[in-house]
């Protein structure tokens, strides 16, 4: 439990999660693949028309198979951009591959498409897209210039489940997704996430290599009359009280993300004076984008301000926070990524970025103390 009397983030509920943990358990399966896990996939598939949807233990372990399903091998090299969670690049330096660290663009803080060809080489074995706060990468140019390579594409898409880019959900464009249903993200079961896939190849050894490497689920729906040992793999799949709490979630995910928006766009009005006036930069959303509303962040002008507002919000017992640092200045990154990068957009947010408190029921009045705290900063020099 968080210390402040206006938290970070506080894991939202909506009532039927306990109802439903209940009946997980009176059905007698509660391992993985059991009724609600059934309920989640179905939901998925039906709401993104995707393939196959597969509940993982979280969203690292989801990008782990991904790793696993294109085969990255030692020496393989897969670009991300500089801008993410450490999960994005680890499941894949875990297989051997070295990260490929691109910068973002400076307006939706997401993978820099300009900057995506330069990056490519010879032994490029995979792109990964990361989808910041829901809002979509310039998918088109992304994904015309990996075709044109012949590349795979992932999308890390931990903030953007159901948010849309031209219409289409994220998730549904690279050859696979994964999504988080960690207790910070929109929807969550304490710890969990989801393996999307969307080209049909990987399908059937998704649920293997799911499935310690054995054909299992292919035995439970009698398509052969034993399972084996058929490939490698591991334990990914979540029990099913897990998946009851998340399908109590997925279930009201309209009300959940009105919710969200509600308090995203307060943010985004109230404070646009207040911004404009100090040079503070708030988000961008680009009119074919649907986002979210899973991070509120602003970028202040220099780091001694952010921290400063930091300590001023502290001191007024709010909790804001700040992300990500450069993956390619990390001692894992300068280990792992091989050449010196550039990413200049990144160090910069990595310095000034500062992300406000937004949850589910953060209340009209617990908003109100936020803005007009912010609107107090004196903290300029
Ligand atoms: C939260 C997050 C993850 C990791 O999610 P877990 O479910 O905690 O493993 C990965 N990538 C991004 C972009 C995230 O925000």
């Amino acid at each position: 439990m968080s210390t402040y009397p206006i938290p970070f983030n506080r894991p939202g509920l909506t009532g039927q999660e306990l109802n439903y943990i209940a009946d997980a358990i009176q059905r007698g399966h509660i391992s993985g693949d059991g009724y609600y896990t059934k309920q989640c996939h179905r939901l998925l598939e039906e709401t993104l028309s995707i393939r196959k949807a597969l509940l993982t233990t979280s969203c690292t372990h989801a990008l782990e198979m991904s790793a696993i399903l294109l085969n990255i091998q030692a020496g393989d090299e897969v670009i991300c951009p500089d801008f993410t969670f450490v999960s994005t690049i680890n499941a894949f330096v875990l297989r051997g591959a070295r990260p490929v660290f691109v910068d973002v663009r400076p307006d939706t803080l997401n993978l820099d498409e300009t900057l995506l060809e330069a990056a490519i080489t010879p032994r490029t074995k995979a792109i990964l897209v990361v989808h910041y706060g829901g809002v979509a990468c310039e998918m088109d140019t992304i994904l015309e210039i990996a075709k044109r390579y012949g590349i795979p594409v992932i999308e890390d898409n931990a903030h953007g489940l159901f948010a849309r880019y031209k219409g289409r959900y994220l998730g549904t464009m690279g050859v696979m997704a994964t999504q988080s249903f960690h207790e910070t993200k929109n929807f969550q079961c304490g710890e969990g996430g989801a393996l999307l896939i969307n080209a049909a190849e990987y399908a059937e050894r998704a649920e293997i290599i799911r499935e310690k490497g054995t054909n299992r689920s292919r035995f439970f729906r009698g398509q052969v009359d034993k399972y084996t040992w058929v490939d490698v793999g591991s334990s990914y799949l979540p029990s099913d009280m897990l998946a009851a709490h998340l399908y109590a979630q997925l279930e009201n995910r309209d009300v959940i993300q009105g919710k969200r928006q509600r308090i995203w766009d307060t943010y985004n009005t109230q404070l646009a004076g207040w911004a404009d006036q100090y040079d503070v930069q708030l988000p961008t959303v680009p009119t074919e984008c649907e986002q979210s509303y899973h991070v509120f962040y602003m970028v202040m002008p220099s780091l001694a301000s952010r921290q400063a507002l930091i300590n001023h919000l502290k001191a007024e017992g709010i909790l804001s926070v700040f992300h990500y640092l450069p993956l390619h200045l990390s001692d894992m990154g300068v280990q792992y990524g091989g050449k010196p990068m550039d990413c200049p957009v990144t160090e910069r947010l990595g310095d000034c970025l500062i992300r406000l408190p937004l949850f589910n029921d953060l209340t009209e009045h617990e908003q109100t103390r936020v803005i007009e705290t912010i609107q107090q900063f004196k903290g300029w020099e």
